[in-house]
């Protein structure tokens, strides 16, 4: 019992960090202790972005007369291929400002991406 703890511990811990290395550097204190005053909107771009879907291939006994599946997610697919596809989206750039505790102001470029 006390591994499942560690291991949701070590996720937690992880999850904090990321989100602790997504803050910005001062470049002038070099302290991660900044934050967000203002975005703004540089630019758009459509992309596409890549996606994954895993298909469950089922044998001949694994199936019903009528060739379906029986409703269990305990029964192991004969095989799995994964499909690879792109679906359209786009870019969003923005100048983002951000405040440090020892009252240096710096911006830095920023992306995300979004389906549409
Ligand atoms: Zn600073």
């Amino acid at each position: 019992m006390w591994v499942l703890a560690l291991i949701i511990l070590a996720a937690i811990g992880i999850i904090i960090l990321i989100a602790y290395f997504r803050i910005p550097k001062c470049p002038k204190c070099g302290k991660r202790k900044c934050s967000e005053i203002s975005r703004i909107e540089t630019g758009k771009q459509n992309i596409s972005i890549q996606k994954e879907e895993k298909i469950k291939h089922y044998g001949k006994d694994q199936t019903n007369i009528f060739g379906y599946v029986t409703p269990d997610d305990r029964i192991k697919p004969e095989s799995v291929t994964v499909r690879k596809y792109t679906v359209p989206g786009v870019r969003t750039f923005y100048e983002v400002t951000y405040s440090c505790v020892c009252g240096n102001k710096f911006s830095r470029r920023e992306h995300d991406e979004r389906e549409i």
